[in-house]
């Protein structure tokens, strides 16, 4: 018998569903995305969710995610509705609701959005605005929590961050939902 983490993700994500008794419309609400979606995410079909739902769904069913979808910038990531200037920039501080922390695998993950905005300084907290990456100052082009050049996260969890990381993490996205909702209502 094989272990659980060497069947495709899709599979896992379907069997760590079914023991949990959720239905999929449960799992994909929780996640914030469609059931049709998540049944086709089910059967294998790529492209059906975004990586952020990917690391949702994950959370939620307490599974390692998919290396694709932890590790790296890849092409999958929704482009900021700002534009390609926007993305250049992220904001360093981790607790702006800027940068979206996901609790993955014991570890917090971030993915920077595109609504830093473009100026010097953070459009939501301030705070200077950066452009490089912190270990190698690569210039950064793309979008995504890991720099394109030497792979290393943009933001991580600082030393001695004592809050429950999980919580933490809901809680900051919760915020980043909320303050997206109003500014649509604008
Ligand atoms: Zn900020
Ligand atoms: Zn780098």
């Amino acid at each position: 018998m094989q272990p659980p983490s060497a069947k495709p993700f899709h599979v896992q994500v379907r069997a760590a569903r079914l023991a949990a008794h959720w239905t999929q419309a449960v799992l994909a609400e929780k996640a914030g995305c469609q059931q049709s979606q998540l049944s086709d995410f089910e059967h294998g079909v790529r492209g059906k969710v975004s990586r952020e739902t990917v690391l949702k769904i994950a959370e939620l069913l307490h599974l390692e995610p998919p290396p694709e979808a932890a590790a790296s910038a890849g092409p999958s990531i929704p482009a900021p509705a700002s534009g390609p200037a926007a993305a250049a920039a992220h904001c360093p501080n981790f607790e702006c609701p800027s940068n979206l922390p996901y609790f993955v695998g014991g570890q917090l993950f971030f993915l920077p959005l595109g609504t830093a905005g473009d100026g010097e300084h953070c459009a939501l907290c301030g705070e200077l605005l950066e452009r490089e990456c912190p270990h190698c100052h690569a210039h950064l082009h793309g979008h995504g929590g890991c720099c394109p050049v030497c792979g290393a996260p943009l933001l991580e969890m600082p030393e001695g961050f004592v809050e429950d990381a999980a919580a933490w993490a809901e809680s900051q996205r919760a915020l980043a939902v909320a303050l997206r909702d109003a500014a649509g209502r604008r």
